[in-house]
Parts: structure tokens; sequence; C-alpha cells
């Protein structure tokens, strides 16, 4: 399944907004399925395929169906073919705090004065790594805020640091990465170089 951004009312352009809440509105409000609209949808999402944002807003305004219970059935039928019964636990590294961005929320968002600014080197990388080791971790996510400097590039090179630390009989058999959205290319580069 492939992510088509070309297909979207506005264009996927690095650190620019990509969602288009007037299109969601549009959908949302002038969408009112019937029961076999609504069972079509969830028989798609059962096949493991990818849901249009019509189709999501069907799921959304579902409710005078009386659908629920099977929406929530697919749900869990559709997590079970997936994940099945598996729990899997990573520890976050932090390896930079900037970001260009301001959700309320966050520590890293820019309008946070107090917040010290500061992005890992490459030798500080390691020997955070080489703690995670000792501690036992296999499995790590590797957090950047959304900036420039942390380009797809960049973050390929933390990965490569990441995976080449093995200390003792330790080693970081998975990466996970927390980062701004990717282009097409980006995530392409990150696949054939982290
Ligand atoms: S790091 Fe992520 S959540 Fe925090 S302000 Fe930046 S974009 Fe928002």
């Amino acid at each position: 399944m492939r992510f088509s951004p070309e297909k979207l009312n506005i264009p996927d352009q690095r650190m620019k907004p990509f969602i288009d809440p007037e299109e969601i509105w549009m959908l949302i409000k002038n969408t009112r399925p019937d029961k076999v609209r609504v069972r079509e949808v969830i028989s798609k999402s059962l096949d493991k395929k990818r849901l249009s944002l019509g189709e999501t807003a069907v799921l959304v305004n579902s409710v005078g169906t009386g659908l629920a219970d099977e929406i929530k059935q697919g749900a869990r039928e559709l997590k079970e073919k997936i994940y099945g019964n598996r729990i899997v636990l990573f520890a976050p590294l932090y390896v930079g705090n900037k970001c260009t961005n301001n959700c309320q929320y966050c520590g890293f968002r820019v309008s946070n004065r107090d917040a010290i600014r500061k992005t890992l080197t490459d030798d500080e990388i390691i020997k955070e790594v080489e703690a995670l080791e000792d501690n036992g971790q296999k499995r790590l996510i590797l957090v950047y805020g959304e900036h420039p400097d942390y380009s797809p590039e960049y973050i390929a090179h933390t990965v490569k640091i990441v995976y080449g630390v093995k200390k003792g009989h330790g080693e970081i058999r998975r990466v996970n990465i927390n980062a701004a959205p990717l282009s097409i290319e980006g995530s392409e580069l990150l696949e054939n170089r982290g």
C-alpha cells in the first residue's frame, strides 16, 4: 500500500501543513451512510486495505445505523490479525529537542523559552546506547523534534550509529523513529541508508 500525497488537495511539502480541514468537514457533514455502506467499509478494513477519507467519514457518521458494535468487533478482529496478543516495549532515546512547531502539550514547542535546546553528538549517542544496552534494552525509539536540522539524511546517520553500537552481549535489534512526517523520498532514503 503506497501513500499518495499527490492525490491530496494540499500538496505534501516538508514542514508545511497538509491536512485540509475544509475537505474533512465537507465529508463529515455530507456523508449519511446506510447499513450496507458501513458493512462495506468494515469489510474493506478487514482486508487490510487503506480507507479513504470518505470511507472514514462513513464510520464516523454511522451513529444512526446501530452498527457501533460491528465496527468495534471489526476493529478488534483487525488488531488481532495484525498484532495478535503482543505488547512490545521500547526505550526512548531523545536525540534532539529543536522544533519549529508549537504544540501546546509538548516541552519541545518553539515558544518554550525555558527549554535548553540540545542535539546529541555522535559520541553522546554512542554513550547513551551503551548505557541502554547495559540496561538490557533491545528496542529503541529515537525522538527528534520537527526541525530542518533533523533531515532524513541526519536521521539515517543517527540510526546507523545506533545499530553499530555493541557492548558486551548487548545490541539494539529494532529502532523506531519519532520524527517529522517524511516525504516518500525521505522515507526511502531512511530505509536504504538507516
Ligand atoms: S516535538 Fe512534535 S509534539 Fe513537540 S512541539 Fe514539535 S511537532 Fe509538536
